[in-house]
């Protein structure tokens, strides 16, 4: 285990159709045409999410020491993240103290961006290292349907300001599903191209909180990427030394910009992975998809030392799955949603 995400917060200021829809019809928009509307969905029934009590959230002190134990254990690469993990006051204060925590090599933090031009330069000057953006759309109507928001443009001005401040390596992350942004997938590759950034496209898994998913709004990487081959003739990029790496990477010809797909559904990659989580409450998951989540915080608020906190995540790990179940009969999709657990 290398690389640790944490969640600093379960809530977020975008609605995305696959993770928190905005109302009941949003939540349906695969049996609703959702694409049809031309505003997006009409907003009659809006969902009311529950968040966790401020008290429940782990603080700064505690997220800094589970990760200055789990890296004397060997953790050496942190993302923070959320829910939006901009809208949690002063995550710069936590980056800061990531930061200085030794044998944290990488660290890293996704956001929807959204907010990320008023806070970019306390994160850098806090050691931030790289910031991953999620972008599901170049097309400001489309954008608006997906994630609830009038947000392109803010999002757009985040990207090419971590540029300007040195954030890098970029990455732009886009969920694709079918029939809602699967036709923009050149155009978002074409993005990648001209930025000099790294495009990677994401196979929707069964996350979302109104359990919508449905395999075939799951647009295979092989079927991504074909289509972008067939526009341009990708070289691909060998990391034999990263095994555990999520994406598997294709370079444009001439050099600038990358494109990256991750997919977990067509072609899981459970046997690499590296990753644990630490959701905002203090809960340790093994897996996006596990049905266990493994709580710190009574150890954390209950006076256990630094050593019986690494016991702890020893143990947890022993216990990590061989693998997620997506596609099998006995698949069962977790309670909680990627806002919750952290993406
Ligand atoms: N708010 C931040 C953001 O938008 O990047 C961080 C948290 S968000 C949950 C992390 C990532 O999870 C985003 O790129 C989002 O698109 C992705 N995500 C959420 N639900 C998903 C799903 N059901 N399938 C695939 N990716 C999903």
């Amino acid at each position: 285990m290398r690389d640790l995400r944490v969640s600093v917060t379960d809530r977020c200021n975008f609605r995305c159709l696959y993770c928190l829809p905005e109302t009941e019809e949003a939540a349906n928009f695969y049996r609703t045409r959702w694409a049809g509307a031309p505003g997006g969905l009409p907003v009659t029934r809006p969902i009311a999410y529950e968040w966790k009590p401020r008290v429940e959230l782990l603080a700064y002190e505690e997220i800094e020491r589970v990760v200055r134990v789990a890296a004397g254990l060997g953790i050496d690469k942190v993302r923070v993240t959320g829910g939006e993990p901009l809208l949690r006051q002063g995550v710069e204060d936590l980056v800061g103290r990531l930061a200085r925590i030794p044998g944290v090599r990488d660290l890293a933090m996704t956001t929807n961006g959204f907010l990320f031009p008023s806070k970019a330069q306390a994160l850098r000057e806090a050691g931030l290292h790289r910031v991953s953006f999620s972008m599901d759309s170049l097309d400001a109507a489309n954008f608006r349907r997906m994630t609830g928001r009038d947000g392109l443009a803010g999002v757009l001005e985040g990207i090419h300001l971590a540029r300007r401040l040195g954030f890098t390596p970029i990455k732009v992350n886009a969920v694709v599903i079918r029939g809602m942004n699967d036709h923009e997938v050149e155009d978002l590759a074409g993005f990648a191209h001209e930025h000099d950034l790294s495009m990677r496209f994401i196979e929707f898994m069964p996350l979302d909180s109104s359990r919508a998913w449905q395999r075939d709004l799951v647009v295979p990487g092989s079927e991504i990427l074909a289509r972008i081959h067939a526009q341009w003739n990708l070289v691909p990029v060998e990391a034999p030394d990263r095994p555990s790496e999520t994406a598997r990477r294709w370079r444009f010809p001439d050099g600038r910009g990358e494109v990256g797909i991750i997919a977990p559904v067509s072609e899981p990659f459970c046997g690499h992975c590296n990753r644990l989580r630490l959701t905002a409450d203090g809960k340790v998951r093994t897996c996006l998809f596990s049905l266990v989540e493994h709580d710190l915080r009574p150890l954390l608020r209950g006076g256990a030392s630094d050593g019986d906190v690494a016991l702890r995540l020893v143990e947890i790990v022993r216990g990590k799955e061989a693998g997620h179940r997506i596609g099998r009969p006995d698949f069962v999709q977790p309670a909680r949603t990627m806002s919750c657990i952290g993406g």
